[in-house]
Formats: structure tokens, sequence, C-alpha cells
């Protein structure tokens, strides 16, 4: 991109192209208040703490996100790290431990991988979603052995989301502890835009949730927030918190801002479910196949009959002046090639009407449909 217009608008290529491949869900990355809030930190603050949150890289405005992070989630404890990637990598590899056992689904992100590979304890993955193949899991694990289940609100490749209304309380029937990762979630989904354990009333039991900053907030960092009393343990405990730098200020200013704000964005959020309702029936009445009967997330995914008809309308889109990304295998669930399109609240009706009729004409121009 060489020049990016607006949330929704970029020059990619020399050409004017509507982005339907952003995590700019709630469109906050041109918000006037968060680009003051961020202006004003640089002038203040200077460009970078240039050290590790333990040290000299805790400012008032590290803090101030944190607070912000625990109105948000009306949460007791909020630790801010560098981003989503080392928020799983560093609470994952600490809270569970030699002896205990980590249940995930199959179709987990790779940073819940990595923080699975960089602990000590045991991993069990489940299939995708499958509440019973959960249940099995957990049966046979010994009773007395700590537990930990890590769950997704949305699921970024075919946006669909957890049954966590079923497998949070099967997990705490079990004895286990739950993380759930809603990096695609917050902000958008739930009352009060905390996510999938909110939208299916079951936040109360879980134990810590992680999220970025990089997707609805709109800028860069992770977090992971609890209510578990000795949650601030793991300021002292996790490695990616301790041994890496600290956010610039300016991005802390962003951050805390754009949370605030998110917090009453009602409207927005309704808009952009209006977005992905109106998107998901367009494509579904023209003949594309999508990774889910019903939107339930921001995220749409287009299954494409194979890479080359999938690549090929990737390119055709391109040239139409819209940008999608492409998913392929490995990357994908069951080597299926995806074309994922993801909305953003300051997407207009206009331009959905627009996407739709980019779709169709290079729909037709790739025999993608008929
Ligand atoms: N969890 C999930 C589910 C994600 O999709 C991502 C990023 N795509 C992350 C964590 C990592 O977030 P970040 O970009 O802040 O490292």
């Amino acid at each position: 991109m060489e020049e990016v217009l607006s949330p929704t608008v970029a020059m990619c290529n020399g050409r004017e192209t509507i982005l339907l491949g952003t995590y700019n869900y709630m469109g906050m990355t041109f918000d006037p208040d968060v680009i003051a809030a961020g202006k004003k930190a640089l002038d203040e603050f200077g460009s970078g703490t240039t050290g590790s949150r333990v040290l000299n890289g805790t400012y008032s405005l590290h803090k101030d996100c944190e607070a912000a992070l625990r109105e948000f989630f009306d949460m007791s404890g909020a630790m801010v790290f560098s981003t989503g990637y080392l928020a799983n990598t560093g609470v994952i590899s600490t809270i569970a431990g030699k002896d205990d056992y980590i249940i995930l689904d199959m179709d987990s992100h790779a940073s819940i991988y990595d923080g699975c590979a960089m602990g000590n304890a045991n991993v069990v993955p489940f299939r995708h979603n499958d509440i019973e193949a959960l249940e099995k899991r957990l049966k046979r694990l010994p009773e007395d052995a700590g537990k930990l289940v890590i769950l997704e609100g949305v699921y970024s490749m075919l946006g669909d989301t957890a049954p966590l209304d079923k497998m949070v309380p099967l997990a705490k029937k079990y004895g286990a502890m739950v993380l759930v990762d809603e990096a695609h979630s917050m902000g958008f989904i739930g009352e009060n835009g905390r996510g999938v354990a909110e939208a299916q009333g079951v936040i109360d039991d879980v134990d810590f949730i992680i999220g970025t900053f990089s997707k609805s907030v709109g800028t860069v960092g992770g977090y992971c927030v609890s209510n578990h009393p000795k949650f601030e343990i793991l300021r002292l405990a996790s490695r990616s918190y301790i041994f890496t730098a600290s956010l610039p200020p300016s991005v802390m200013a962003t951050a805390a801002t754009s949370i605030r704000k998110i917090m009453s964005a009602k409207d927005k959020r309704d808009h952009l479910w209006e977005n992905s309702k109106r998107l998901h029936k367009g494509l579904t009445d023209m003949g594309f196949e999508l990774g889910t009967k019903q939107p339930e997330s921001a995220i749409l995914s287009v299954i494409m009959p194979d890479l080359e008809r999938g690549a090929a309308m990737w390119d055709a889109l391109l040239k139409e002046g819209l940008y999608v990304n492409l998913a392929r295998p490995p990357a994908t669930p069951a080597g299926m090639t995806l074309l994922r399109c993801s909305l953003c609240a300051e997407h207009s009706t206009e331009q959905v009407t627009e996407i739709l009729g980019m779709f169709e004409r290079a729909g037709r121009a790739t025999g993608c449909i008929d």
C-alpha cells in the first residue's frame, strides 16, 4: 500500500482499492481522538521506552492502558504485552507447568501452539469445535491434575465461533481453568464488545481472556485480563513480558483511547453486523460457498473450488480494486483455499454494494460461479 486513505480505502499498486482483508473491525485507525492521543504522547513522552516493563519501560501510559482494559472487561487484573503473540506465549507457557494438561482446539492460532511448545505441560488437542471430543479428552485425564482448556471466541480461518456456552461449563465440570483468545471478537461481539464469552453468557467462568490491539483496537500490542487473585504474579514470571521492550508511549495512548471509545460503540457494532449479514447473503445468493451457513463474525470466508481458481479470483478482485486475503493449504483447515473477507464498521452500505458487484464480475470471469 503506497497510501492509506481511510480505514477502508488505500492506494495499492497505483490503484484506489477497497480494503476487505484487514482486521480493522471497528475502523479505529483514523479516529481523530485516537490520532490526537498518539501525537500528544509522542510530544510528551518521546518515541519509545527503550526498555522492559519490569525495568525502565513502565510509564503512566502503560498503567492507564491497563486501567482501560480493566474498565472495558470489568475485571480486576490486566497485563499489556508487546503483541498478542507474546501474550499467548507468555501466559500459556507460564500458567501450565510440568504434570499439567493443556486441552486445546486443533484449529488454535500458532501463538497458542507456540505457547504450549514453550512450556512443560502435556498437550491434548481435540477436534475443532467438537463438544463431545472435548469431554472425551477431559474424562480421560487424571482427576487431580492441573488442567487448562484453551479456546478461541472466533476462529479466523472460517470466521466461525466456538460453542463457549457448552464448552466453558464442561471444562469447569472437570475442574479445568479456561483461557479464551478473543482476538477476533473483542470490540465487536457481545453487548459491551467483550467477545464471544460475553455474548454467550459465560464470561464470568472464563479465567483468562487474551486479546490483541492489532485488530479492533487498531494499533499493536497484546493483553491478558483476569479476575484471578494471583494474576499479578505473572508480571514476574512471564518471559515474553520481561525479556522484551515495552510498547512506545504513542501506542499506549492510542490503544487506551481506542479501547475507551469502543466500549460505547454500539452503533458501530450494529452497523458491522448489518454489513456482515448483507455481504454473507449477497455472496451466498450469487452461488459462492461460505465458511459458515450464517454470518457468525466479521470474517466471511469464501471457499474456492481449488488453488488455481482461488489465486485467479484473488488476482481478478485486486484488478477490480478490492483487497481480500488469500489463504491456502497448509495454513487452512481441510486443505481448503479461502478468500478471507473481513469487514470493517467503517465500510459504507454503498461500499458493500460495490464489493458484491466486484465479486460477481470476478467470479464469472474466473469460472467460480455460473
Ligand atoms: N490470537 C489470534 C487468534 C490471532 O489471530 C492473532 C493474530 N492474527 C494473535 C493471537 C496474535 O496477535 P498479534 O497480531 O497482536 O500478535
